[in-house]
C-alpha cells in the first residue's frame, strides 16, 4: 500500500530562541511525507515555483518519495516565515506567501486515486476539498488544518471536516473551531460534524484521542534540547498516516501504537532544524523511542 500526502512544500524561515534559518526546505507536506516514508511508500501531491531548487527534490527522491505529482509552475514558492518564544508550544507567523498556491489546482495522476491512506496535510481547505472529490474508494482520511484557515475558510473548512475519518489539530485550534473551552467538549463538537476520531495535539504536553471508544492519552517524548518546533505537527501525522498505511492499520490499538510511533517521529524533527535529524534518523533509532514511551507511561497498579 501507499500513502497520498497533499500539502506546501514550502521554503521556511524560523527563528527559535536557539538560532535562525532562512529559506530552509519545510512545509507541511514535506515534514509529513518524509515522516511517513520511514513506514510506507509515500506519494507526494503539491506545488512549487521555477525557484525550487533541485537539490531539495532530489533530497525528497532520497527517501524515496514518488514526486511525480509534485507540479512546477512559473512563480514563486510558497513561503513561510515565524517565530517561537521560549514557548515552544506556539508559532508566531510574521509572512506567509502563498505564491504558487495562489492558483494551485492539484489534479491528481491516475494511479493515486486509488489511494487508501491520505493525509491531506495544511493547505487552503477548498483545495483539500477538490482532491478529496478525486479519489476513488479511500480508507482513511486524516485531514489537519490551522488557524489562517479556520480563521478565513472557515465554511470550506466544515465541509472537508464532514468527509473525514479523522482530524487532527492543536489545542488551540480545536477551541478556536468549535468556541469551547474544554477539550472533551470541543472534540465531541468536532465528532458530531464527520469524522470519528479526533486527535487534538498540545505541544510539549502530548496528545489526546479521542474515538467512540473514549480517549487516548499519549505524551509527548522529554527532550532536553527542543531546537526548533517546526514541522513537529506534520512529523506526528505523517507517523500515523504511514504506520497505519504499512500495518493495514483498523483497530483502536493499532491507532493507539500510531500514535506513539507519531509522537516519537516528532519529538526527532524538534531536535534540529528544518528537516536536518530526519535525514540521519535511523529506522533503530525510531523503534527504541518507540519502547521508550511503554517504559515512560507503565505503572503496576500494585
Ligand atoms: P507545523 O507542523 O504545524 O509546525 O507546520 C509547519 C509547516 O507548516 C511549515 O513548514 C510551514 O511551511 C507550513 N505552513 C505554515 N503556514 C501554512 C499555511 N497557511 N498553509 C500551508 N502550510 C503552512
Amino acid at each position: 500500500m501507499s500513502v497520498l500526502v497533499v500539502g506546501s512544500v514550502a521554503l521556511d524561515s524560523v527563528k527559535t530562541p536557539f538560532g535562525e534559518i532562512e529559506e530552509a526546505l519545510g512545509g507541511s507536506a514535506t515534514y509529513a511525507s518524509v515522516s511517513a516514508s520511514f513506514f510506507d511508500a509515500v506519494n507526494l501531491v503539491a506545488v512549487v515555483g521555477d525557484d525550487f531548487a533541485e537539490e531539495n527534490v532530489q533530497l525528497l527522491k532520497g527517501f524515496e518519495i514518488d514526486v511525480s505529482g509534485l507540479k512546477r509552475q512559473t512563480g514563486e514558492t510558497f513561503r513561510w516565515k515565524g517565530y517561537y518564544t521560549y514557548n515552544l508550544n506556539e508559532a508566531i507567523t510574521t509572512e506567509t506567501c502563498l505564491n504558487v498556491f495562489a492558483d494551485f489546482n492539484p489534479i491528481l495522476p491516475d494511479e493515486y486515486k486509488k489511494a487508501n491512506h491520505i493525509f491531506l496535510a495544511n493547505i487552503d481547505p477548498e483545495l483539500q476539498l477538490k482532491v478529496l472529490e478525486q479519489i476513488e474508494k479511500p480508507e482513511i482520511i486524516l485531514l489537519d488544518t490551522m488557524n489562517f484557515w479556520i480563521m478565513n475558510k472557515r465554511d470550506s473548512l466544515i465541509k472537508t471536516i464532514e468527509r473525514v475519518d479523522i482530524l487532527v489539530v492543536n489545542d488551540a485550534e480545536a477551541r478556536e473551531l468549535t468556541g469551547e473551552a474544554n477539550l472533551i467538549k470541543a472534540a465531541s463538537k468536532i465528532r458530531s460534524i464527520g469524522p470519528g476520531r479526533v486527535i487534538i495535539k498540545k505541544g510539549e504536553h502530548g496528545a489526546l484521542m479521542f474515538s467512540k471508544d473514549g480517549i487516548f492519552s499519549a505524551p509527548a517524548y522529554p527532550i532536553e534540547d527542543i531546537f526548533d518546533p517546526t514541522g513537529a505537527g506534520d512529523t506526528f501525522a505523517g507517523g500515523l498516516i504511514g504506520y497505519l498505511s504499512g500495518v493495514h492499520g483498523k483497530n483502536e490499538e493499532d491507532f493507539k501504537r500510531g500514535v506513539i510511533f507519531g509522537s516519537a517521529m516528532a519529538s526527532f524533527v524538534v531536535e534540529k532544524f528544518s528537516l536536518d535529524r530526519l535525514k540521519t534518523l535511523t529506522w533503530e533509532e525510531i523503534r527504541n523511542r518507540y519502547y521508550q514511551f511503554k517504559k515512560l507511561t507503565h505503572f503496576e497498579v500494585e
